[in-house]
């Protein structure tokens, strides 16, 4: 099992003491197991692996995740793999072999990297998934995320709000439908989220997916691609919005595919007085995006604090290399196929024109200069 690894971190002692995974605030598993772990693992090597630099999050992420790491004195790699799985594969082996005593990843394929993970086990070293999950390995201790699912939610409720249904029109509104990858376990969450909400809706009459391209398989984007993303969505224009009929939402799950979209549209003729742009919704409060929202283009998007996340997800990692027991807030949620990952959920928050004020640079995000 999972704490004999940490274990092999920690001391002998550590392990007689029963760990539950379930508490919810950081308890010290032994005083003197975990003072002989802090001062084993001062100062030692973390390796943080993130998916890719297009997108701006992931860099926000890695930047604060670093330099959180060595305000406590630990040292850092971390790797970008600009969304190449074998990339993203020899990295952690690399991390591995230069002698790292934690890994923190962000996958880009959460069932890829199975035997790295088992490589990482072998030797001992605990491994923190980050924002997305790693599917179908006993070798994942951890996982630091936003509660996805609620994501989802928050997306079809602000495509809801945008058409005007949270206050009371009926339609039918003409919507399409966009997922993200298929490999990311997170993509499925927020899928799943936005349906609850408008699956309903579509069974009575309120919401109409014109294009009948409803199923996940058919709306995901690999990698989550915006080029792909605005080829599918010019597609859909051309084949079903043909005469006069319009689309009035689309649900776009990150922000990168809600700029590839909107560029379909434009080229399509929206975003002019006479024929406005559809309501259009996003993820990661992009700098780019948050200006579109501001322009009257794109509607929303959803805020995750990866601030957040790189602090929470630090607490882990220097819990875990002290021998105590990282703070978890849910031990059901997320089964990766294999077990139930102990995870730490933070909440997410939806932006639009109304309230980016308040919610973004009023958190400090970004400042009102850059979104200039
Ligand atoms: C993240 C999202 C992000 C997407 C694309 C997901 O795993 O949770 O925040 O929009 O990947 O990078």
């Amino acid at each position: 099992m999972r704490l004999g690894r940490i274990g092999g971190v920690v001391s002998a002692i550590a392990l007689a003491v029963t760990m539950t995974a379930c508490g919810s605030s950081t308890k010290t598993v032994d005083a003197e197991a975990s003072g002989s772990a802090a001062a084993g693992n001062a100062g030692a090597l973390i390796g943080v692996t993130m998916p890719t630099k297009s997108s701006e999050r992931w860099i926000h992420d890695g930047d604060n995740v670093k330099k959180q790491l060595e305000a406590l004195g630990y040292k850092v790699d971390l790797q970008y793999a600009q969304d190449d799985i074998p990339t993203q594969a020899n990295q952690i082996e690399n991390q591995i072999t230069k002698g790292a005593k934690l890994l923190i990843i962000a996958s880009i394929d959460g069932t890829a990297i199975t035997s790295q993970l088992q490589q990482a086990a072998d030797a001992k070293i605990p491994v923190i998934a980050y924002d997305r999950l790693i599917r179908n390995s006993e070798n994942v201790d951890y996982y630091a995320t936003f509660d996805n699912a609620k994501v989802g939610v928050q997306q079809a409720t602000s495509l809801l709000k945008g058409l005007g249904v949270e206050d009371g029109e009926k339609g039918p509104f003409n919507i399409e439908l966009f997922g993200g990858s298929p490999d990311d376990n997170n993509a499925t969450f927020f899928w799943n989220g936005a349906m609850s909400v408008l699956q309903p809706k579509i069974d009575d009459g309120t919401l109409v997916v014109k294009s009948g391209q409803t199923d996940f398989k058919t709306a995901a984007i690999l990698r989550w691609d915006p080029a792909t993303a605005q080829k599918r969505m010019e597609d859909i224009l051309t084949k079903t919005y043909t005469g006069g009929t319009k689309v009035d939402g689309v649900l776009s799950p990150y922000d990168g595919l809600s700029i590839g979209i909107l560029s379909a549209l434009k080229s399509s003729g929206y975003g002019t007085s006479g024929q406005p742009y559809p309501i259009v919704t996003g993820q990661d409060a992009e700098l780019a995006s948050i200006k579109s929202i501001i322009a009257g283009e794109q509607y929303s998007t959803i805020f995750k604090d990866t601030r957040k996340l790189a602090e929470q997800t630090v607490k882990m990692a220097d819990a875990v290399l002290k021998g105590q027991q990282p703070e978890v807030n849910n031990t059901k949620d997320y089964d990766n196929g294999t077990k139930v990952v102990p995870s730490y959920l933070l909440d997410s928050v939806i932006v639009d024109k109304s309230n980016y004020q308040e919610e973004i640079v009023g958190a400090g995000y970004y400042t009102e200069d850059q979104l200039k």
